[in-house]
């Protein structure tokens, strides 16, 4: 059966060209990047180069790059600790001795802090976060995770196409003056909605506030500068950039306070301690490489397919909904409302027919509870359930698209000759 994969916001192929650059590494080079002999000074090359094309990428320095295992892992660093090398966290945390005693003041000075909270006298103090209400749970439930904690979090809303207000924001940070922390995704995995991130950068550093974003879903699929942005945590993942999963960096300034998130050896500056993934390394910094060539005709030609399949969905389906259509987005995501069906049950259709896509995030697949991100857009909880996301990649053809066309519309049709709710706003037109 002809199989076609609409759902690269979820995961992408190990593109060949990473493949064969990571191969040597899984085989004769299998050297620790930590050993001295040859086969750790390869390994070691190996994951420096890596350094460098992941820096190039998002404008940065490469000794501002540290590897982790992915976009979870990344947010989970920034958030922590930046909060947490702030101190003033509540004792139960553990929290107290984090910035002194373990490890934050050898890792900002090793970016280049001039103190860090211990002698700063901030640990008593109240913390804040702002955050939106469209994260990923990568950053959801970490700032949840830190409110239980005893600090403070705002989640700022949305309009209808997922943008954050910068007014609010502002007025925000005037009421909370004990903000430490800005963490605003680039782009939103199942909108595609890109933040303006250069404004937000300025607001962040008039107020003097840590910026962190999420760009795991913007990394190779826009251009991004980190001092044009004025940032100063950047998390990005490989497997959704062409590099296998397990792979993923976090951009951190230097001169950053961060508590250290891992104990352990002095891998990576102390900062992200653990043998480097050499194989996954190398790959994320050949996938970065190929981004940066590749993303101006890439955004074209993707755009372009993606806006086919959204007219073609609206001009073969009666009542498709194109959300958060006109507004800045990845060029690679259709969010599409289909109303009177249910998102699941049409993945599954679609998926027996040979066409993968998705209801919003992967990992909320099968929770009961309509995505936390269309209902902050304003959609209906039954809206909301009626909802597939379609994420376009860099090997999508027009065929995929004509496909992607000729099955869907009947998929919807049939879903809507079941249910008991869609005939009546029909028949009320
Ligand atoms: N942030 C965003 C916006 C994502 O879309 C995802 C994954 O879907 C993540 C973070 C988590 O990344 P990873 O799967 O590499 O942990």
């Amino acid at each position: 059966m002809k199989r076609v994969y609409l759902d690269h916001n979820a995961t992408t192929p190990v593109e060949p060209e990473v493949l064969d650059a990571m191969l040597p590494y899984l085989a004769g080079d299998f050297g620790n990047a930590s050993s001295i002999h040859s086969f750790g000074q390869r390994a070691r090359a190996a994951v420096e180069t890596a350094r460098e094309q992941v820096a190039t990428l998002i404008g940065a320095r490469p000794q501002e790059i540290i590897f982790t295992s992915g976009g979870t892992e990344s947010d989970n660093h920034a958030i922590f600790g930046v909060v947490e090398a702030a101190a003033g966290v509540a004792a139960t945390s553990g929290a107290k001795q984090t910035a002194a005693a373990s490890g934050a003041k050898e890792n900002a000075a090793a970016s280049g802090a001039k103190e860090n909270a211990a002698t700063s006298g901030a640990e008593d103090k109240p913390k804040h976060v702002i955050t939106s209400a469209i994260e990923h749970e990568a950053v959801l439930n970490a700032c949840q995770a830190l409110e239980k904690r005893g600090v403070g979090v705002t989640y700022l809303p949305v309009d209808h196409a997922g943008l954050i207000d910068l007014g609010v924001l502002r007025n925000t940070l005037s009421l909370h003056p004990e903000t430490v922390l800005l963490t605003i995704m680039h782009a939103n995995n199942e909108l595609g909605t890109v933040q303006p991130l250069e404004q937000i950068g300025r607001i962040a550093a008039e107020a003097d506030v840590y910026f962190h974003t999420d760009a795991v879903q913007s990394a190779g699929k826009l251009g991004i500068d980190v001092n044009a942005m004025r940032l100063d945590l950047l998390s990005l993942s490989g497997h959704k950039l062409y590099a296998p999963k397990g792979s993923g960096a976090l951009y951190i300034r230097g001169g950053t306070r961060l508590r250290q998130f891992l104990y352990g050896g002095h891998h990576q500056r102390g900062f992200r301690p653990g043998t480097e993934n050499v194989p996954g390394i190398v790959g994320l910094g050949k996938a970065a490489e190929i981004a940066r060539k590749s993303l101006a005709e890439d955004a074209k030609r993707i755009a372009a397919l993606r806006d086919t399949l959204e007219q073609g969905m609206l001009a073969r389906v009666p009542y498709a909904r194109i959300n958060a259509e006109g507004t800045p987005r990845t060029p690679n995501t259709a969010n599409i409302t289909f109303s009177g069906i249910e998102g699941e049950a049409l993945v599954i259709a679609l998926d027996l027919k040979g066409l993968a896509c998705s209801t919003g995030a992967a990992c909320s697949s099968g929770a009961v509870e309509p995505s936390h991100v269309l209902t902050a857009i304003g959609l209906p909880p039954e809206a909301a359930r009626a909802t597939l996301r379609f994420s376009l990649g860099r090997h999508t053809t027009a065929q995929d698209i004509d496909f992607a066309l000729s099955v869907v519309p009947a998929a919807v049709e049939q879903l809507r000759e079941l249910s008991p709710t869609y005939r009546k706003p029909v028949a009320a037109r």
